[in-house]
């Protein structure tokens, strides 16, 4: 599974591809918080001038986050839309892998705090519910309250 690119077919005024490629392309760890939702979808403009591959266009792909809060899972469409990569192309009848910078510019297009809504509740601190769905009884204790007011303080400051 790789994207990859056949200067010798690019025409002189270059050309435009589209495509998916199965989500294994993003190499995301199988286990891990990120998973992907379904394929990468490319949109590239294609020119090769002497010797130069020049790739332009817009690479896709959603994603499925963990929420920075409440941990629940968040589905993100992730895209650059201002995919760039260059390539010199010594052998006109070598082809190009750019598996590996569409796979950069997706992972580099994730966000850093994921959020299932911008105003979520975020899970208790106590007790481990889930805020958003329900209300537990848990009341913040006498000595949380001085630590959350000092802390308040030390951000003024
Ligand atoms: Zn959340
Ligand atoms: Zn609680």
């Amino acid at each position: 599974m790789a994207i990859i690119i056949q200067p010798w077919r690019i025409p002189e005024e270059g050309m435009e591809i589209e495509g998916e490629e199965p989500a294994d392309v993003l190499a995301l760890e199988p286990d891990g918080l990120i998973q992907a939702d379904g394929p990468l979808i490319y949109h590239l403009r294609l020119q090769y001038v002497m010797n130069e591959l020049i790739v332009t266009g817009e690479v896709q792909a959603r994603v499925v986050f963990s929420c920075s809060r409440c941990a629940e899972p968040v589905v993100q469409d992730v895209s650059d839309p201002a995919f760039m990569a260059t390539r010199t192309v010594a052998n006109l009848h070598d082809t190009v892998d750019l598996t590996d910078e569409v796979r950069e510019s997706i992972i580099l297009a994730f966000p850093g705090y994921p959020l299932c809504r911008t105003d979520c509740r975020g899970l208790c601190p106590r007790c481990g519910v889930n805020l958003n769905v329900e209300r537990c009884g848990c009341r913040p204790s006498a000595k949380e309250n001085w630590t959350a007011l000092s802390g308040l303080d030390k951000i003024e400051v």
